[in-house]
């Protein structure tokens, strides 16, 4: 089943995990390898207009995929981010969750990711990458889950 972000229509095959109100999906435009998005299912443009039961279900999908984020990209940290609202960076009016993997010196250091990140969409030095290479991701991570989330599992 594809979902609808925003203006955008993302495939099943780009999306990795879903929980009962909120999706996990790879990005077009990473800024780094690994930087996925989460959603709410429900189209709200702003973090205040989710309700509580999906805030709440989008931090735990949030807080299921971080960690396999992390070890799937050999990283050692992560950047989980909202902009919410176009003053802070949001292009896309659909509440959704940055997860950046990061490692020490690596190129969004010194709080550089958030002027990366404010800036990505409209930038043409990050490319835009193809449905094949964000298909290739989102099933690696799908396999990775179906494997190693058994506590998870619904
Ligand atoms: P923001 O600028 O915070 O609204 O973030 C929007 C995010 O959506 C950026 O990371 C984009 O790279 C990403 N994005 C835009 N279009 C697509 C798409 N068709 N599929 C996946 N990610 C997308």
């Amino acid at each position: 089943m594809s979902s609808k972000f925003g203006h955008v229509i993302i495939t099943s095959s780009c999306i990795f995990c879903r929980s009962a109100l909120s999706y996990a999906f790879v990005n077009k435009k990473p800024i780094a390898p690994g930087h996925v998005l989460v959603a709410s299912d429900r189209e709200a443009k702003r973090f205040n207009d989710l309700s509580p039961e999906e805030v709440s279900d989008l931090f735990k999908l949030v807080h299921r995929i971080s960690p396999i984020i992390q070890k799937v990209f050999n990283a050692t940290a992560l950047t989980i981010a909202i902009q919410d609202g176009a003053a802070a960076g949001q292009t896309v009016e659909h509440v959704h969750v940055h997860i950046v993997p990061r490692i020490e010196g690596d190129p969004l250091q010194d709080d550089r990711i958030y002027e990366v990140l404010q800036t990505h969409e409209k930038k043409d030095d990050i490319k835009w990458r193809t449905d094949n290479e964000m298909e290739t991701e989102a099933t690696l991570l799908k396999e990775y889950f179906e494997e190693n989330d058994d506590e998870y599992q619904q």
